[in-house]
């Protein structure tokens, strides 16, 4: 077993929209940033990277790359996914905590833990989604969104060197 985690803030803009987990939240405000800016999604992403050892997103999707310009970052968990399963590495679990003083995320996080599931090929019960506020208290629940993950990796069997 291998254990990531990751963590990642954007910062709450007018005219843009609000995604996180893959799902399209109503509200006026939404996340600066290069791809759709999916901070709970990249954090996810650097935590199964992190687990397999493999860096983070910066290095894998540069935001300097006009191929990630406005780009989904279910595709990029697509991306990261395919590149795990290329080294035999298998989904253990992972929860997410998404930080955000508004909106009230709550009654969102079923449909983010299965829409995840989808992506990450793996059954609801191993994807965990929950959502907190900091009670006024954190500038940066204020100003944007913040997300922590971890994730587990089962590794592939090593060759025993004889
Ligand atoms: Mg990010």
């Amino acid at each position: 077993m291998r254990i990531g985690h990751g963590y990642d803030v954007h910062r709450l803009t007018p005219g843009r929209r609000l995604v996180l987990c893959g799902v399209e939240i109503p509200c006026e405000l939404g996340l600066e940033g290069h791809s759709d800016a999916d901070a709970a999604i990249h954090a996810l992403m650097d935590a199964l990277l992190g687990a397999a050892g493999l860096g983070d997103i910066g290095k894998l999707f540069p935001d300097t790359d006009e191929r990630y310009l406005g780009i989904s970052s279910l595709k990029l968990l697509d991306e990261v996914m395919a590149l795990l399963r290329g080294k035999g590495f298998r989904l253990g679990n992972c929860d997410i905590t998404i930080v955000a003083q508004a909106p009230r995320l709550s009654k969102y996080t079923e449909t983010m833990r299965r829409t995840l599931a989808g992506h990450l090929l793996a059954s609801p019960d191993r994807v965990n989604v929950k959502a907190t506020t900091e009670e006024g208290l954190g500038e940066v629940s204020t100003k944007g969104i913040a997300a922590h993950a971890v994730a587990l990796l089962e590794e592939p069997p090593r060759v025993k060197n004889l």
